[in-house]
């Protein structure tokens, strides 16, 4: 068994709280970190009140600001935990790494290092921060497994899936992303619109043809036809797990799809065009030194309350192209997941759903020492195939589709 901390308390943390709930018979006492306390004893109250824990043990609230690495450390040598999943803002990913390293304990996160008055970064976005760290854990034989949430995380392990089980060479990997889901309000993000709005601000960048390529948010649109979810325009978008991936699949086409409706698209250029989506502080004639990012982050649903009332499907997967036998091939390898069933077990939605089961399953693969590397690692450097058994198991099944037909993919 081993001690888990999950530090953040919004929507992917509600379903991490969760589902660490549903597996503490084989990852023992829990605890939740945020700055506020408050949403941290929320969580356990709604575990508590689902009976999720499977079997009768701890799970405490802390009140924790996880930018201060040494408090970060003295909290996980309080609890005793082993492993820590970093769910909170990725501005504190840093500071929880180094916690980790210090303290000789496991890490996880869901997303890439970011300093807040820093927007769109050279690529590969990972040398920026994570990996200036790699040489650390694997002197102090620290787990690090970075980006494990669904996109990225899951995507990285079809990649890799693609590789090992059903093709030869790889030329091309499309990671598509399609919400068809509807949440009833005029406008919403589905995770937190600070970070949300920061990731279709900058640069796109897509690796093709050996080389970084550049675009602009909406410049390169396309039709994709998905089960499920049926023909979704999506656009390509600048996302973590092209970063790691382009160094794993140098010679592929590495590039995100993200769907996007009209509307969506007209209320994120009227807001950018007017410098609403700006990180940098303005003064307002009054004097008041506001950042226009925030306040808009301020005044738009809280992501975590659009769960009750959202309906519809999410799908997403890897289009993977390359060669099998000496002869073209294609593989989409995706997961369907579904709004209203992730409300009625966890109290979230979809989106939250499918980025807070993911380290979970990574944190169960850590306690029974399968994924238990000891050095830090990307997705795609490991082993998908207990993975996705995993996943499969705890509420993110798998399926394929090449020429051979749709079906489910497991492994025991
Ligand atoms: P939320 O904004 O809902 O939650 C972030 C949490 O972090 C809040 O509870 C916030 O609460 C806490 N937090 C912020 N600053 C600090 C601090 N200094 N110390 C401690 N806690 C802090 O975001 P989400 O739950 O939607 O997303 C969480 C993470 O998951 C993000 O990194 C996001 O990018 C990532 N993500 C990854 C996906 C994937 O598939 N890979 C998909 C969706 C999200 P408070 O400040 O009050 O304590």
């Amino acid at each position: 068994k081993k001690n888990v901390l999950i530090i953040g308390a919004g929507g992917v943390a509600q379903v991490v709280a969760h589902k660490c709930a549903q597996h503490n018979d084989v990852l023992g006492d829990l605890h939740i970190a945020s700055r506020t306390k408050s949403k941290c004893d929320d969580i356990i109250a709604s575990v508590r009140e689902k009976g999720a824990m499977k079997v009768a043990g701890t799970f405490e609230a802390h009140a924790l600001d996880a930018k201060d690495s040494g408090a970060v450390a003295d909290l996980i040598r309080k609890t005793g935990c082993q492993i820590v999943i970093n769910v909170g803002t990725p501005y504190v990913n840093m500071s929880v790494l180094d916690a980790c390293i210090a303290t000789g304990v496991a890490y996880m996160d869901t997303a890439i290092h970011e300093e807040p008055d820093k927007i769109c970064e050279t690529p590969p976005w990972y040398a920026n921060y994570e990996w200036k760290k790699r040489e650390a854990c694997e002197k102090a034989g620290v787990t690090a497994i970075l980006g494990v949430g669904f996109d990225p995380g899951v995507v990285n392990a079809y990649a890799r899936l693609a590789e090992d089980q059903f093709l030869d060479t790889i030329s091309e990997i499309d990671i598509v992303d399609i919400n068809a889901g509807s949440h009833g309000k005029y406008f919403a993000t589905n995770f937190d619109p600070e970070i949300n709005f920061r990731e279709f601000t900058g640069t796109v960048y897509s690796w093709q043809g050996g080389e970084w390529r550049e675009n602009k948010m909406f410049e390169v649109g396309k039709e994709w036809d998905l089960p499920v979810v049926g023909k979704q325009k999506a656009y390509m978008s600048g996302h973590d797990e092209v970063h790691s991936l382009s160094q794993r699949y140098k010679d592929a086409d590495v590039r995100f799809w993200m769907g996007f409706g009209d509307h969506y698209i007209n209320v994120f250029t009227v807001l950018k065009s007017i410098g609403l989506l700006s990180e940098q502080p303005v003064t307002t004639a009054e004097g008041l030194e506001v950042v226009p990012l925030k306040v808009v982050k301020a005044v738009l649903p809280d992501p975590a309350s659009l769960a009750p009332g959202y309906t519809g499907k999410t799908c997403i997967g890897d289009l993977v192209k390359g060669t099998k036998d000496g002869k073209p091939a294609e593989v989409f390898i995706y997961n369907v997941a579904d709004h209203k069933e992730a409300f009625n077990e966890v109290g979230s939605q979809g989106i939250s759903y499918t980025a807070g089961v993911p380290p979970v399953a990574a944190a169960i693969l850590i306690a029974n020492g399968t994924w238990d590397v000891k050095k830090m690692a990307n997705v795609e450097d490991l082993d998908p195939k207990p993975f996705i058994s995993v996943l499969n198991r705890i509420g993110l099944p798998t399926r394929v589709k090449d020429a051979a037909g749709d079906r489910a993919v497991d492994f025991g």
